[in-house]
């Protein structure tokens, strides 16, 4: 479904930050990318959704293939309009608009009748946003703010999600209730997901595949279980060694 080919980044002209990186996210699948601060997993993300324009970025080299299509000189705009929507890290809802208000914003690309059902859907990944339907989204807590991020995505229908750090500091219930429902919204909707990851033991554990990357190449990919028993992955990312 999504293929990024010898993908080169540049940032403000001069810093090279990605170096000829390939990775695909398969159809249906929850695909994981790890790798340790700074290696370009942000980046890789905002050059797939077009976004690397507003952070004085550039492909400089590769391509990014979305269902057999060039996308990586697509405007942002038309990239979400063929269903592909970035999380990005650090829950960036509207803090003074209200939670249901927040979901609504994610559904303008949608028909109003489905607002409603739209709604609901998202209520029932995250009950706890129904709760809170009327109160400012500023006031929710860092984990609702999360779940609210994801939700409003969801209100768009995506068809593939790129999640951006979603455990980043949450503590060790909410993370494995977030990793739950990405795995619901991906089997239930069929949603295909590339997931960034810094907590590699979580991401393991619910993707199908991998890749780890460093200093903006990828040096390792496989099954998850594959990587999760690769003794350089359990000393550098799973803190076995
Ligand atoms: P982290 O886990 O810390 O978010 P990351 O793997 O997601 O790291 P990126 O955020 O993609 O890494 O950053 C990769 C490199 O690109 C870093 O060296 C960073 O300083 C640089 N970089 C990122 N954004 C910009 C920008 N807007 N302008 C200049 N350099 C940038």
């Amino acid at each position: 479904m999504l293929t990024v080919e010898n993908l080169e980044v540049v940032y403000n002209d001069v810093v090279l930050t990605l170096k000829g990186l390939s990775l695909c996210a398969g159809q249906g699948r929850i695909t994981a990318l790890l790798g340790a601060n700074g290696a370009g997993k942000s980046t890789t993300l905002k050059a797939i959704s077009g976004l690397l324009a507003g952070e004085d970025g550039e492909i400089t080299d590769g391509r990014i293939l979305y269902d057999g299509t060039a996308i990586n000189r697509l405007p942002p705009e038309k990239i979400v309009r063929l269903g592909v929507f970035q999380v990005m890290e650090g829950r960036r809802v509207f803090e003074d608009m209200s939670v249901e208000d927040n979901l609504r914003c994610g559904g303008v690309t949608r028909p109003a009748r489905e607002f409603r059902d739209g709604v609901e859907r998202v209520y029932g990944y995250f009950p706890r946003l129904k709760e809170r339907r009327q109160q400012l989204a500023g006031y929710m807590s860092g984990g609702e703010q999360q779940m609210l991020a994801i939700g409003r995505a969801l209100m768009a229908r995506p068809r593939l999600l790129l999640l951006d750090e979603p455990s980043l500091g949450l503590a060790p219930l909410l993370v494995e209730e977030i990793f739950d429902i990405i795995r619901r919204v991906n089997s239930e909707e069929g949603v295909t997901i590339l997931l960034v990851e810094q907590n590699a033991r979580a991401a393991l554990s619910v993707a199908d595949v991998g890749f780890i990357m460093e200093n903006g190449r990828i040096v390792l990919e496989g099954s998850c279980a594959e990587l999760a028993s690769n003794p350089d992955v359990q000393e550098f990312y799973l803190g076995m060694g």
